[in-house]
């Protein structure tokens, strides 16, 4: 079982710091964790209770791209692990799928975890057609080696994000064998996942995990739904 905790632009270095020594004390079990902080926050963890990662990255070692991290900041730090074609990043900043393609085929030269995010706008779901839905998320993963031995898949529907609004767990399910048709990599849900809800999400066939948004950002809350998994 996989939980990740997407903080997005939420805590500070010293928050993280404080957020993760009080992490350090559960007992996890088989449960593997990852820990997704701003930039800022990546730096000196010296931590086995979770993996950390950055939530974004440009495809180059370094290089004039003004605001941008790559390569080279994130190895200072040993950061191995990466969350790429999240929602916010396709719809708030405008990431293209070329744009996405890209910076997958270079971490995964580089041998980086990519936690890789697809999912429907509810533009899309509330046409009604499965099919269309289906083209979508097809659409998404063009240029992604699906087959890659570090990828794992996280399908989060645009609708269910942030919105408290969680995918139905029939919903979740047929997405998730379209999506195992794809790949054989471990596949997560994310949308709005919480305590109240985990369990049942946990138990759908297939998911082996969640990304977890609003709800991880409380690290009781974080921990709660870990003792669940
Ligand atoms: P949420 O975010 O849990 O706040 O819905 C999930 C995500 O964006 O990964």
């Amino acid at each position: 079982m996989i939980l990740a905790a997407n903080f997005k632009m939420n805590h500070t270095r010293a928050s993280t710091r404080a957020y993760l020594q009080k992490l350090e004390s559960i007992d996890k079990g088989d449960v593997a964790l990852y820990l997704f902080p701003p930039f800022t926050a990546l730096d000196n963890y010296d931590t086995a209770v979770a993996t950390i990662g950055a939530q974004n990255a440009y495809c180059a070692q370094s290089g004039s791209y003004t605001g941008e991290i790559g390569l080279e900041q994130l190895e200072e730090f040993g950061i191995k692990t990466l969350i790429l074609g999240h929602s916010e990043r396709r719809h708030l900043f405008g990431e293209s799928q070329e744009l996405i393609t890209k910076k997958f085929a270079f971490f995964k030269e580089q041998g980086f975890t990519i936690f890789y995010c697809v999912g429907e706008t509810q533009e899309v779901r509330e046409s009604g057609s499965t099919e269309l839905i289906y083209s979508y998320i097809e659409q998404q993963l063009e240029g992604i080696d699906v087959a890659y031995e570090k990828l794992i898949v996280a399908y989060e529907p645009v609708w269910a994000i942030g919105t408290g609004k969680t995918a139905t767990t029939e919903d979740i399910a047929t997405m998730l064998e379209f999506l195992r048709t794809k790949t054989k990599r471990p596949l997560l849900y994310g949308g709005s996942v919480k305590p109240q809800n985990i369990a049942q999400i946990l138990q759908v066939p297939e998911c082996e995990g969640a990304l977890i948004g609003t709800a991880s950002w409380n690290v009781d809350t974080f921990m709660t739904m870990i003792n669940i998994a």
